[in-house]
């Protein structure tokens, strides 16, 4: 899968080391400038809004809200349907709340409803398909415009600078890119133009894990950007080792799965900087992010309305409770979201920040979304889920998967068929995830009829049935 220099898939897939050629020539540009005229004003835009009042954003809210909700009744047949059912005029919306009246959306029903949903037809110039696994095993597929990242980025840049990091900071990144080895052997690339080091988060051995640090110690003033189930790999093998952290890491950017408490306190403890993560996901309609002074996640007003919702449908508004996230997304004009149930939970905080001020809704304990699921490479290195999870089609035509291990090295990856599937899907999924897991784990695809749920009742990427020593937590997830 050869990836180009690219904007639009700039957070989907990061962007990949250009040509050294073009990265000379543009060397000295800023990457906000690289990033596009959209990102910057975006960026400005978001350092700004993040310290509205309330009544302000709420204000933008509805202009939002009622902009998304006329597009799908006037584009889309299935909301129009859906709208008319409830009696839901979009130009009636006066506040936020007014959308309670419609029903809310689930995986099923996007499943379902994808092709009458979407506002423009699915072919059109600057749409993407795209998928995520939700949290039931099963992929979920829509259409999103190619154009979200700048919006997307901004957001996620204007959260990095509270603890630091701007679009000019130096990363080192550990996240799903697959990273060919240099001259050295060393799984490295560097993206000059963005200022990123990119490591292989598929290459995780202890002596992996000792060049990556040998060398971020050699990059400057730096961002360490990874999974948090990558970020504890590598905590632990410091630990285990007696090995001090590069004295050049400012900060850990954490992102795409959950952080636990147990594994913040370690990062931070063995790295001796902050941990700063966000909540987010490929759907696209809500994102938290941390601020300067707290690890509550701030919901942003100008990404999504935010509903956090009890078993009973009503709105939780009593801190320390806890409810499902339903969320209205912004950047989707092309499949809209709106009052999507992620399936995930968290407790709600209240709506103002005590440590930064901002009159922004408040949560924390997040869980359902992403866990830390690991699969193990025959020598013993750890292989984290998210990184080998596809945003494309290479499981379209697929209703659920699961890899189910119990060798290291070995695997089974059980595929349940959608309608449709046939030998050319079973041979796209072969060689796309062969190309990641690059010969450190070996698999064989198996057909299933159904994949079942754990005895808690939910259903994992990866049914683990090797005991992994010091695994990241994976409780109560
Ligand atoms: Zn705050």
């Amino acid at each position: 899968m050869k990836r180009a220099f690219s904007r639009k898939n700039l957070w989907e897939t990061l962007p990949r080391p250009v040509k050294a050629v073009a990265g000379r020539s543009l060397g000295w540009v800023s990457p906000e400038w690289l990033l596009g005229r959209k990102f910057r004003t975006w960026l400005r835009f978001l350092n700004r809004a993040q310290y509205w009042t309330r009544e302000v954003a709420t204000a933008y809210q509805v202009k939002r809200l009622r902009r998304l909700c006329r597009l799908a009744y006037e584009k889309s047949p299935y909301y129009r349907s859906v709208f008319r059912s409830a009696g839901f005029d979009p130009r009636d919306l006066k506040r936020p709340e007014d959308l309670s009246g419609l029903p809310l959306l689930d995986k099923n029903t996007l499943r379902e409803h994808l092709e009458e949903m979407c506002t423009v037809p699915p072919d059109s110039p600057g749409v993407d398909y795209t998928s995520t696994g939700g949290t039931s095993g099963s992929p979920l597929h829509f259409y999103i415009g190619a154009d979200r990242s700048a919006v997307e980025y901004a957001h996620l840049v204007s959260g990095w600078i509270r603890v630091g990091c701007t679009a000019h900071t130096t990363q080192a990144v550990l996240r799903g890119a697959v990273v060919k080895p240099d001259a050295n052997g060393l799984r490295h690339e560097y993206d000059r133009l963005l200022r990123r080091h990119y490591y292989s988060g598929f290459h995780m051995t202890d002596e992996d894990m000792g060049r990556y640090l040998d060398h971020i110690g050699g990059l400057g003033p730096c961002y360490l950007h990874a999974y948090p189930s990558s970020i504890i790999m590598l905590a632990r093998y410091m630990e285990r080792c007696g090995r001090k952290a590069p004295g050049n890491i400012r900060g850990l950017l954490a992102s795409s799965e959950i952080v636990y408490p147990q594994d913040r306190a370690l990062a931070q403890r063995v790295f001796g900087v902050r941990l700063y993560s966000d909540y987010g996901m490929t759907e696209k309609v809500v994102l938290g992010a941390e601020c300067e002074g707290s690890t509550d996640y701030h919901i942003w007003p100008t990404y999504g309305w935010f509903e956090l919702l009890d078993s009973e449908g009503k709105p939780v508004r009593e801190p320390g409770k806890r409810g499902e996230i339903v969320g209205t997304g912004f950047i989707n004009s092309v499949t809209p979201f709106i009052r999507y149930r992620t399936g995930d939970e968290a407790t709600y905080v209240g709506e103002r920040c005590e440590a930064c001020g901002r009159e922004h809704v408040l949560i924390r304990e997040v869980l359902g979304h992403r866990t830390q699921e690991m699969l193990v490479a025959g020598d013993g290195g750890l292989i984290s889920w998210t990184a080998i999870n596809m945003h494309d089609d290479t499981f379209a035509n697929v209703r659920q998967f699961q890899f189910r291990q119990d060798t290291p090295g070995w695997a089974v990856l059980r595929v349940v068929p959608a309608a449709g599937f046939s030998p050319a899907d079973r041979e796209r999924i072969e060689r796309r995830l062969r190309e990641k897991l690059d010969g450190r784990i070996q698999f064989e695809v198996e057909l299933a009829d159904e994949i079942r749920l754990t005895e808690r009742g939910k259903t994992t990427y990866v049914d683990q049935r090797i005991k992994i020593d010091h695994g990241p937590a994976s409780s109560g997830g």
